[in-house]
């Protein structure tokens, strides 16, 4: 088992595949997209095999693939695949996605093994939604919803990034989404970064949670036992409203997370800059190098995070 500095059990890593994008979500990537990492310096799926099974090895059970946006990555159903069968020991394996690809994958990804959807959609109003994301795709996005449902995946949760006076307004059809469907719809908070750094977009929580009370919702064990988000659920409907809340009320005591971007640099905390190169280790010393870029990890994870940092969250996964 990992244990920090501070007493955490490490038990959850997220994976970035790639940096790549088919959205330009104004709050995450210029419009010109990020300087791309080189082909040769991601972490092919052999070696993410390696990784993953020496993550298991050393306690951590829960996985999650991100990206950039993951399904732009070639042949990631078959990987995942691959991955289930070679790496015995992983208990969750989730992914967070835009939706955009979901349709044609839904299906796939199920049969592969993966157990959790994330998707990511801000808006139900298309032009807000295209003005948000650069892109007019809403209509592909609520495809791929409907595709995940189908496939049959035993947990979706639908993400929305709350931003005052962009989709703020639309929190009532947020939450009968949450009534009518069988879903878990989480109200992020906003973070401002490098890309968007404006306080003034931030809808604090107190807020968003008022607003699930008074239609009605009360509060709920939601799917994830423990973790960052709070929920609840109507009397009278079949999924739950949450919030998750990184900016007015941190969750840093009880983070239990790691992650790793696609060229395989190993972080212990989102919003900090400290990263360990575990690719070169890997394709020095194979596993043992892996093992020692965790440990390292491990030992430079922060206390708690700041707020405002200028990164681009493409690169890092959220
Ligand atoms: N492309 C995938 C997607 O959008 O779901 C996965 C990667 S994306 C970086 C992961 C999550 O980070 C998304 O839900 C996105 O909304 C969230 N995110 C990106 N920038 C953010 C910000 N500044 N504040 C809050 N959430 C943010
Ligand atoms: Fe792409 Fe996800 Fe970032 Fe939007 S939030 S630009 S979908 S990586």
């Amino acid at each position: 088992m990992l244990v920090d500095r501070y007493g955490r059990a490490i038990t959850y890593l997220r994976i970035s595949v790639t940096d790549r994008c088919n959205l330009r979500c104004q709050y995450c990537m210029p419009e010109e997209g990020t300087d791309l990492f080189a082909k040769s310096e991601i972490l092919s799926y052999e070696e993410l095999d390696e990784v993953v099974a020496v993550a298991v090895e050393l306690g951590i059970t829960k996985f999650r693939i991100t990206g950039g946006e993951p399904l732009v990555r070639k042949d990631l159903p078959a990987w995942i695949g691959r991955l289930r069968a070679r790496v015995p020991g992983i208990r969750s394996l989730a992914i967070t996605t835009n939706g955009l690809l979901l349709a044609p994958h839904a299906a796939a990804l199920r049969a592969a093994g993966i157990d959790k959807v994330n998707l990511s959609l801000d808006s139900f109003d298309r032009e807000v939604f295209a003005r948000l994301t650069r892109r007019d795709s809403l209509a592909d996005v609520l495809e791929g919803l409907s595709a995940a449902e189908a496939a049959g995946f035993p947990v979706i949760k639908l993400n929305a990034v709350l931003m005052r006076g962009w989709n703020d307004r639309e929190i009532p059809t947020f939450l009968d989404v949450a009534r009518r469907r069988r879903l878990h719809v989480r109200f992020i908070e906003f973070m401002p970064n490098g890309e968007w750094n404006d306080p003034s977009l931030v809808v604090p929580v107190g807020e968003v949670v008022e607003a699930i009370q008074a239609a009605g919702f009360v509060a709920d064990r939601g799917p994830d036992g423990h973790g960052p988000a709070r929920y609840w659920r109507h009397p009278e409907g079949v999924g739950t409203a949450g919030v998750i809340s990184p900016v007015t009320a941190k969750f840093c005591e009880n983070c239990n997370r790691i992650r790793l971007n696609a060229r395989g640099e190993l972080r212990g905390c989102l919003l900090d800059e400290e990263m360990v190169p575990l690719r070169d280790a890997l394709r020095a010393q194979g596993r043992d190098g892996i093992r020692k870029a965790f440990l390292r990890t491990l030992s430079m994870k922060p206390e708690k995070h700041y707020d405002v940092r200028t990164f681009h969250m493409s690169t890092i996964g959220g």
